[in-house]
């Protein structure tokens, strides 16, 4: 047999495959608008979607916008405006995103129109792109911040497009991120809309309760326990590099019979991290009927050298230097939270 030919892909080939890593479902679009959003400084965020996702999805803010002359820079591969070079992402960076990949893998695999206009400027810009061909910017009447719009998402990779699941799971996990940035982003308003109906709407006035009544509910807002915990003096320094976790979590009969409503955060990002779910459940004991789950939604702030948030840019999971540790400092501020209200008995010490 002849040896094959070696041949380098074309540049569509190698965008679409490219695009299946990081895109792979609406859910996952929705997410990098977010984040886009969120490192824009916007105090609003509206999200709506259409059949789950998979027909549209419009994420609208008020935030800094893009001037005309950088909206082809905006969909263009490897190309950010929040960090220069390496060094800047081994000082730490305080945005959400930093790849400058997003827009542009967006751009590949669906029909996307990003239309902006900064506060400053007299008028607004739009760019479109249809599977990775940019169009020209052209002016466009809008208010000030950004809307970007997805449409026919995979129109142009049909195996990924019949990997997406029915419109009703695709919603719930488009939900679900909406939901986890809404809880982290108190100050911000966040609404989510599904085929013209809203699902919720944040208030953005900073209060973490309100924002839980907004997404969950008067009944699991109320049932909800503040804490607020710090390492006390017999374990400062201890085999853990907790500072603080604060948030709330529900009363031991308010669950639900999924694990979804358990909403972690580090450092401010939204992870799911195993050790932190154990963590919580660990911290009610006996109390939850069996198969039943409580909410939660819990910051933990680490020192930024504790944690490796960049296991992988798509996944949510993180690793910890200290995980044992970590996981009973989050035990001990959700038990705190319990005995103080009498819901749990109090069993050994933890500090
Ligand atoms: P990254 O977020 O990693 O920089 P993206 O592809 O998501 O890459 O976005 C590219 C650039 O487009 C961003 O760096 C930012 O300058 C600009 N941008 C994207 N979305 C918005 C938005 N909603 N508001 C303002 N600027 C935006
Ligand atoms: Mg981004």
């Amino acid at each position: 047999m002849e040896p094959p030919e070696i041949e380098r892909l074309d540049e569509g080939t190698i965008q679409r495959i490219a695009a299946g890593e990081v895109v792979e479902r609406p859910a996952s679009v929705v997410k990098e608008l977010i984040e886009n959003s969120l490192d824009a400084g916007a105090s609003r965020v509206a999200v709506s979607v259409e059949a789950g996702g998979t027909e549209g999805i419009r994420v609208r803010d008020d935030g800094v916008g893009i001037p005309e002359d950088q909206l082809e820079a905006a969909v263009a591969e490897h190309a950010t405006s929040k960090i220069a070079d390496i060094d800047d992402l081994e000082a730490g960076v305080g945005t959400l995103g930093f790849r400058g990949e997003a827009l542009y893998t967006v751009g590949a695999v669906s029909r996307l129109t990003i239309r902006s206009r900064p506060p400053d400027a007299e008028a607004g810009a739009e760019v479109a792109v249809e599977g990775g061909d940019v169009g020209e910017v052209r002016p466009a009447g809008c208010p000030t911040g950004t809307t970007v719009v997805v449409e026919d998402l995979f129109y142009n990779t049909p195996a990924r497009k019949k990997f997406l699941k029915r419109v009703t799971t695709e919603f719930d996990r488009v939900n679900t991120v909406v939901t986890g940035y809404a809880l982290a982003n108190p100050d911000v308003a966040v609404s989510l809309e599904h085929d013209g109906r809203e699902t919720f709407a944040t208030e953005g006035n900073g209060d973490l309760r309100s924002a839980v009544l907004a997404v969950y509910g008067r009944q699991v807002a109320e049932s909800m326990l503040e804490v607020d915990w710090e390492p006390g003096p017999s374990t400062a320094g201890g085999d853990h590099p907790v500072k603080r976790v604060t948030g709330l979590v529900s009363h031991p009969e308010t669950t639900r019979s999924a694990r979804d409503y358990l909403a972690t955060y580090v450092n401010g990002r939204y992870v799911t991290a195993g050790a932190l779910r154990e963590a919580v459940l660990e911290a009610y004991g006996g109390q939850l009927a069996p198969d039943r789950y409580p909410f939660a939604v819990l910051f933990v702030e680490v020192p930024a050298d504790e944690v490796d948030v960049n296991v992988h840019p798509r996944k949510l999971e993180v690793r910890f230097d200290r995980e044992a540790g970590i996981r009973a400092a989050v035990e001990s501020a959700v038990e705190e939270a319990l005995l103080d209200h009498g819901l749990i008995r109090s069993t050994a010490p933890r500090g």
